[in-house]
């Protein structure tokens, strides 16, 4: 994990610790209390969301950094919890590996996704029992199997025969779970071809899995990162009814669905800068009746699984970056284009920029006169910036070289994607708010 002199505010809690939060805050991922319930009856939209804490560290900052309102973090998960009871929670951390994010979402009930014995280790670093670590990553060497089952993991994803053999060799007895392909229709990641295998590979190896000694224990899918539709889930629902029924019929009974991640951040705004609004109760109302669907499938009882990354940190994230610069220049073909350089870009913080837009916020600019520029990152490297076939983004007028910038909804993918120092720009520090300390460590 790169980054650079964390100012931790939080130090990982034990999941015993979860005792002492605040009522509202208190669930627990198998029975959600009345109170989490009723406080997040549904999930926030952006502009229901509380960023106060957020919002004080960013104007309290006077260098850039990366902000991380763990309040918000929790507040997410409970929601989502209460939009689907009995569902446990796997964060998957690639979408924002830093420990106090990591503390607090185990101090809530939350377990871990992991895709490396590094990010097994880290998991474990919370005090999170291994038992809430699966090792949902289909890709992995007989070294990597190997590490993961000395560290107690004892849950492996996987879609072909190959990984099972090395799985029944490098952790005997472990329960393996199988990713069936999905289209990756309909979201913005599509995370197809490479995971997940055929319904009829899907047979064939946890049949595999049975005979060597494992324990064919699930199903899983991800219909894709930034998914924006309903119908991707549905769809998903029914192939995976379609092999429950198939694998029924041969002797093997999964005890648990995996449902994968996808869960759509909601404050982020599509290429040409028109907000993304993805139905997200469409989407909770899916999955609850498809999860009723695939328990009416199965011979045996179900357990599901969730495994969200963007969904739970997305929109609890924000960077306070600064202007480098807003210039004018002409095109080649005499068009003129004004550009906005900022300090932060795809390889120190807003990696998916290519992709979408992040809202941004000139504090020291609330009104006067703006022009539209495309917006990009400082490095000499042509994708570090907005896509130039996107929509440019109204910027005002007046900004100088090194007014802040907040740029808002970038919590998930913004450290793990940070390189190390490309054409010198380092990874950004991060600071906590809203953790259990007092005065959450604003810079
Ligand atoms: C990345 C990943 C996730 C999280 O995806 P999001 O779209 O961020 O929710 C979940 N599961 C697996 C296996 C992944 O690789």
């Amino acid at each position: 994990m790169t980054r650079t002199e964390p100012r931790p505010t939080t130090e990982p809690r034990h999941p015993a610790e979860a005792r002492e939060r605040p009522e509202h805050e208190r669930t627990n991922h198998r029975a959600p209390t009345a109170a989490a319930t009723v406080h997040a009856d549904r999930v926030p939209r952006p502009d229901q969301h509380d960023h106060g804490a957020l919002r004080a560290a960013l104007a309290a900052a006077t260098e850039d950094t990366v902000v991380y309102d763990l309040a918000g973090i929790g507040r997410q998960y409970a929601a989502l919890c209460a939009e689907l009871p009995g569902v446990a929670v796997r964060f998957a951390m690639k979408a924002c590996p830093v420990d106090e994010v990591l503390g607090h979402l185990a101090g809530l009930g939350s377990g871990f996704d992991a895709a490396s014995p590094q990010e097994i280790a880290q998991a474990l670093r919370t005090g999170v029992a291994p038992e809430l670590i699966h090792y949902g990553n289909t890709i992995k060497s007989d070294r990597n199997i190997a590490e993961a089952y000395r560290l107690g993991v004892r849950d492996f994803a996987t879609d072909s025969l190959e990984d099972v053999a090395a799985i029944a060799e490098h952790a005997p007895g472990s329960r393996v779970f199988c990713r069936i392909a999905t289209t990756g229709e309909g979201a913005l990641w599509g995370l197809s071809h490479k995971f997940g295998c055929s319904p009829e590979d899907a047979l064939r190896v946890l049949g595999a899995a049975r005979t060597a000694g494992l324990v064919p224990s699930g199903l899983s899918v991800h219909v894709g990162s930034q998914q924006m539709t309903a119908e991707a889930w549905a769809a998903a629902i029914e192939s995976l009814a379609a092999v429950l029924e198939a694998l029924n019929w041969r002797g093997i009974t999964p005890e648990r669905i995996n449902l994968g991640g996808g869960l759509p951040a909601l404050g982020v705004l599509d290429r040409r800068g028109r907000p993304l609004e993805p139905p997200l109760d469409k989407m909770f109302t899916v999955l609850r009746e498809g999860m009723e669907r695939l328990r009416a499938v199965n011979a045996a009882p179900l357990d599901f699984l969730l495994e969200p990354g963007r969904h739970l940190v997305a929109d609890h994230g924000a960077i306070r970056a600064h202007v480098a610069r807003l210039s004018s220049r002409h095109r080649l073909d005499g068009t003129r284009e004004d550009w906005l350089y900022l300090s932060c870009g795809k390889f120190n913080g807003l990696y998916e920029m290519d992709q979408l837009q992040y809202r941004l916020e000139f504090p020291t600019h609330p009104g006067g006169q703006f022009v539209n520029a495309v917006v990009a990152g400082p490095t000499c490297d042509s994708d570090d910036a907005y896509a130039q076939d996107g929509g440019p983004v109204r910027v005002p007028r007046a900004v100088a070289s090194g007014d802040p910038v907040w740029i808002h909804s970038c919590g998930a993918y913004a450290t793990a994607y940070a390189t190390q120092g490309f054409n010198g720009f380092a990874p950004l520090p991060y600071t906590c708010v809203g953790g259990p300390v007092p005065d959450g460590g604003h810079p």
